[in-house]
């Protein structure tokens, strides 16, 4: 069931939590052998949590829109009294003592947290392979990825196990896995959602956000996380912008790139003359030259970021005890994870940091005010998601730089603090699977509900 249906059938007396929960465990039970999303389930104190939220129903008393239910979150948001691993061998034995501000919220709300979901090791990879817990397989064809790192939080809402996940998006982790497995993600504005307790991966571009199965159910899904917070130095307070009836989109011509697959091409395509037939102003080739430097403005900043985030995990405070700091890094860590680490270390090292990571910096400034040229002149920009339909698993385990490439429409997004949705498209035969195609509709900064009010109109949700 939708969230949407989910609120309904508690609403009107239907459903009970407790029952909406169960069948979410037994969907998971059923099917999650396979697909490995989540890495830990908390059973039964959701269904006690269930039934409280079906007594303060009863008393008329309803916390929230999402009283009564179930959610799931990514292992790198912190729930206290429960291990948060970010997909890490390096936390495995790790207890989150407090909560993050998203987690205090949803409780607050009366949502039910079923588990933690699985995702690459530190939120860094595209496929969900890189998981100290294993690989996450994607529901509609196992021998795929469903992408990452959110792979667990994707997988788990296209399995229908659970009706909305929280994810993380530092370049690309909401949108790609929503993509690859057919549902809907939100990368939220710099700044919308606190990022207090999530474990950092690169703090200037992390956002936390919702992945559902419709537009409609990560619209709700958002608005029960979003807002200032004084725990996280980035948050902002949030603005509104205008409502619009239609909408003038572009298309930034660096976007139809050679590697671009003809079905996502063509989805574009046809998803534009739609738009345009119901009476919205397309602006083809747009040019945003900086679009084709963001895989390595990305590439070099992230690293640098990680190596300073990651320093802490010296096994010492938590994380593996080896023989010291390196045998204990040599252990913690994945093959991944230390590629980046090293990288960072590498571009920020001194003789260095001026070449590589301050050009960097520059950059990334340089093509944030070229998007914000770009919204003078359009309200949005519609692109694909990937360069590629989900890929099998195995494929680009041991070529980083095919991985890296693979984010190229998804990073500017981050760079430049922006929103973004990524919505299924279209459904295209392969072999036996149905797979996904989706797109992304970019807005300028606190566009979510122009995106969210776009998205409905292209959205083609699985059967
Ligand atoms: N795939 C990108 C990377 O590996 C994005 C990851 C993310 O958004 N957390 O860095």
């Amino acid at each position: 069931m939708t969230l949407e249906l989910i609120q309904q059938a508690l609403a009107s007396g239907q459903m009970t939590s407790v029952q909406v929960v169960s069948a979410c465990f037994e969907v998971i039970e059923a099917k999650d052998t396979d697909i490995n999303a989540f890495v830990r389930v908390y059973k039964d104190e959701a269904l006690v949590a269930a039934a409280a939220s079906d007594a303060r129903r009863a008393e008329g008393s309803v916390l929230g829109p999402l009283d009564g239910v179930p959610v799931a979150i990514k292992d790198n948001i912190s729930y206290q009294d429960h291990g948060t691993s970010a997909g890490s061998a390096m936390l495995k034995e790790y207890v989150a003592p407090y909560d993050a501000t998203v987690v205090a919220k949803l409780k607050a709300g009366g949502a039910i947290i079923i588990g933690h979901v699985n995702m690459d090791e530190f939120a860094m990879g595209s496929t969900g392979e890189s998981s100290a817990f294993g690989a996450t397989k994607n529901p509609h064809d196992l021998s795929r990825v469903p992408g990452g790192s959110s792979s667990g939080a994707a997988a788990a809402v296209a399995a229908r196990m659970v009706p909305v996940s929280y994810g993380s998006d530092t370049g690309g982790s909401i949108r790609q896995p929503a993509a690859f497995c057919g549902v809907v993600g939100l990368k939220p504005t710099y700044g919308a959602v606190s990022r207090y307790g999530l474990l950092a991966m690169a703090s200037s571009l992390d956002q936390i956000g919702p992945i559902g199965a419709t537009v409609a159910d990560v619209e709700v899904a958002y608005e029960a996380i979003k807002g200032f917070d004084r725990a996280d130095s980035t948050s902002s307070v949030p603005e509104t912008l205008p409502a619009k009836t239609s909408y003038r989109i572009g298309v930034p011509k660096q976007f139809y790139s050679d590697g671009l697959d003809v079905r996502i091409r063509d989805t574009l395509d046809a998803t534009l003359s739609k738009l345009e037939d119901e009476g919205h102003t397309i602006v083809r080739d747009l040019d945003i030259p900086l679009l084709d430097q963001s895989v390595a403005i990305y590439y070099l900043i992230v690293p640098a970021e990680v190596s300073s985030n990651l320093a802490r995990y010296d096994g010492i405070r938590y994380g593996v005890h080896g023989e010291g700091v390196a045998d204990s890094r040599t252990q913690g860590f994945g093959d991944e994870v230390k590629r980046r680490i090293m990288l960072g270390t590498f571009v920020l090292s001194a003789g260095y940091s001026d070449a590589y990571y301050k050009r960097a910096q520059t950059a990334r400034a340089a093509l944030t005010e070229q998007l914000s040229g770009v919204f003078q002149e359009v309200d949005v920009l519609l692109s694909p998601v990937t360069p590629e339909l989900p890929f099998k698993l195995g494929e680009k385990t041991n070529d980083p730089l095919a991985m890296y490439l693979s984010d190229i429409y998804t990073l500017p997004v981050n760079l430049a603090g922006l929103p973004a949705l990524s919505v299924p498209a279209a459904w295209v035969q392969e072999g036996n699977a149905l797979l996904p195609i989706g797109l992304q509709i970019i807005g300028p900064q606190w566009s979510e509900p122009w995106l969210c009010d776009l998205g409905k109109k292209i959205e083609v949700p699985h059967a």
